[in-house]
């Protein structure tokens, strides 16, 4: 054995426990021998007694040695078991515990749980598990940095274990999700209600830091081991409660977080056929199933076609036609969506190369593709790749980006519009744009949202909202467009407000690449494709369309 090798633990007991027998035999001899011998050597040492016998002394003074041996290495193994111990308690502590919060961790929370449970058990009580997510904290972290999104983690922390009962425990499940569990009296879980309540009024209060103040939203979650599965009579254990608690949390941040729902029966057939329509949307991806349609966009006062707006849709093969609703929110959870837009753009990009030079396509951006700092760079990219004029392109994106991050919404729109791209702002007067940043923000349109338009619809009837938006935007000098016309009764009126574009049922429903090209063939508005410079021809199209006609316009 090298000295840096540690000692092996089997040898050191082995010594340990020779070295204790010496000294426990060094004791029988001293108690058997020491009784004459040391009267004996004290009389001698006094110089009042005969001569000592040498030997027994000696064997005297060994004696004491080997005990005074035995009990320093005796104490030396006690306190070494004891630090051993300590070590271990540590190494099971930071096994079991989050070193950030110091709560526990996913992995103990489990072996928690089950023991409440029990214990609740021989008590007659309930336990509660409840999962909190907070709603905005990739956001703290990417504009205020780690150190801030861990000190917020850690104030949470701190905030919910203030308010649990002695017996609950608390856990970070990891990134930003904590659960609790917690005993209550059967039949009262108000009780639980109640202790949710109060860490909402907690977590309200903003979270002051040296350098800044944050406020956050919470999603909750609960489940409860009592009350639900009465009618099965099925035990529900800890990783049941726990899979509960998950698909209560994921309603409620469905339902628009900030807020807390319990588990519901109805939950788990929710995120089942969520799940197949993840499955579906990725299998789709990879198979082509999404495909843009268009929806034509009309000068109110000449009546011209001006454009279309691309509007995704997925043919799924087993669901039918499906539109964006449902699958956009999906393809943002889990990651898709820019994937998505991309393809779609793709299509769209080569879809209109065909169409009259004087047609705008305009493209729906969700917030969060906005949140790549990239997006302007990639759009440009592929509007070259593509070799579509960035002039003819208009970026459609809602009031919630606003919300987000103004700083690189604003450089992303300056990037973009220095390339002759145009910018909309869509479904205006529904989210929470202020007249600041549409002062500040340089826009190029504003779409009226189509739940202001339909207010025209009765004979005669005047929007006080809709003239508003006008007169905003004649203030501000931007062009608008009005969403939703189904009617002629609603383009009456909005023909009165001057100088608008227009777009909705009245003018037909969205249609596909085919149904557009067919249009747009019989107003003599394709063009037959060029082959530019370092682009390639897009392939023949399915129905052979005639193009010198098209092209005679
Ligand atoms: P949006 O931008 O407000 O698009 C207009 C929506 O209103 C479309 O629904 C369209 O079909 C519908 N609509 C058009 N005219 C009328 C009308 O006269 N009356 C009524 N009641 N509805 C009309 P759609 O296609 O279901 O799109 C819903 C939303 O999905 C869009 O709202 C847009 O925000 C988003 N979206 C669509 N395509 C994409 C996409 O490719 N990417 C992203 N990120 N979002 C998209
Ligand atoms: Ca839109
Ligand atoms: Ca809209």
């Amino acid at each position: 054995m090298t000295d840096h090798e540690p000692e092996n633990p089997l040898v050191a007991a082995e010594r340990d426990i020779v070295a204790l027998g010496i000294a426990v035999a060094a004791i029988i001899m001293l108690v058997g021998t020491g009784g004459s011998v040391l009267p004996e050597a004290i009389a001698a040492l006094l110089g009042d007694g005969g001569k000592p016998n040498v030997i027994l002394v000696n064997a005297l003074l060994l004696n004491i040695a080997l005990i005074i041996f035995g009990w320093r290495r005796y104490r030396e193994l006690t306190r070494e078991i004891a630090e051993r111990r300590r070590a271990e308690a540590r190494a099971q502590l930071l096994a079991a515990t989050d070193p950030l919060t110091r709560c526990l961790n996913r992995r103990s929370m489990i072996e928690a749980t089950e023991a409440l449970r029990k214990l609740a058990e021989t008590r007659g009580e309930a336990i509660a598990y409840c999962m909190i997510d907070l709603d905005n904290f990739k956001q703290i972290n990417d504009m205020h940095g780690h150190a801030a999104g861990d000190a917020v983690l850690v104030m949470v922390c701190d905030r919910v274990r203030a308010l649990l009962p002695r017996e609950a425990q608390l856990a970070r499940l990891g990134g930003d999700e904590f659960a609790f569990v917690t005993t209550f009296p059967t039949g009262h879980p108000e009780r639980v209600d109640d202790l949710v309540v109060r860490i909402y009024e907690s977590l309200a209060q903003p979270l002051r830091m040296p350098e800044l103040t944050v406020e956050l939203t919470v999603s909750i979650g609960l489940a409860c081991d009592h009350d639900i599965d009465r009618a099965t009579g099925a035990e529900v254990d800890g990783n049941a409660l726990m899979h509960r608690a998950d698909m209560a949390l994921y309603h409620a941040k469905k339902q628009g977080r900030n807020r807390y729902f319990w588990f519901e029966p109805s939950m788990e057939n929710e995120l089942r056929f969520r799940n197949q329509l993840e499955t579906g949307i990725r299998r789709g991806l990879a198979r082509g199933e999404f495909v843009p349609f268009y929806e034509q966009q009309v000068d109110v006062e000449s009546g011209t076609l001006v454009g279309f707006e691309m509007l995704a849709r997925w043919r799924s093969p087993q669901l039918g036609l499906i539109g964006p609703d449902i699958f956009v929110p999906i393809a943002e959870e889990i990651g898709l969506i820019n994937e998505l837009s991309e393809r779609l753009m793709e299509q769209a990009f080569r879809d209109a190369r065909e169409w009259d030079e004087s047609l705008t396509l305009s493209i729906n951006i969700s917030p969060v593709q906005l949140r790549d700092p990239w997006f302007a760079q990639r759009l440009l990219k592929r509007l070259v790749a593509a070799g579509f004029p960035p002039q003819r392109l208009e970026i459609e994106i809602t009031e919630s980006c606003l919300h987000e991050n103004v700083g690189l919404v604003r450089s992303m729109i300056m990037s973009l519009r220095n390339q002759g791209v145009q910018i909309s702002l869509d479904d205006f007067g529904t989210g929470y744009s202020s007249f600041e940043q549409l002062r500040n923000l340089p826009f190029d349109r504003i779409k009226i949202d189509r739940s202001f338009v339909s207010e025209l619809k009765e004979p005669g009837q005047r929007s006080r909202l809709v003239e508003a938006i006008v007169s905003l935007g004649r203030g501000l000098d931007l062009p608008l467009t009005a969403e939703g016309v189904e009617d002629e009764e609603i383009l009456k009126a909005l023909k009165t407000m001057g100088r608008l574009k227009a777009q909705g049922y009245l003018y037909g429903l969205p249609e596909d690449a085919e149904g557009v090209r067919a249009r747009l063939a019989a107003a003599g508005k394709l063009i037959t494709p060029r082959t530019e410079p370092g682009v390639t021809t897009r392939p023949a199209a399915k129905a052979p369309l005639p193009p010198h006609r098209a092209a005679q316009g």
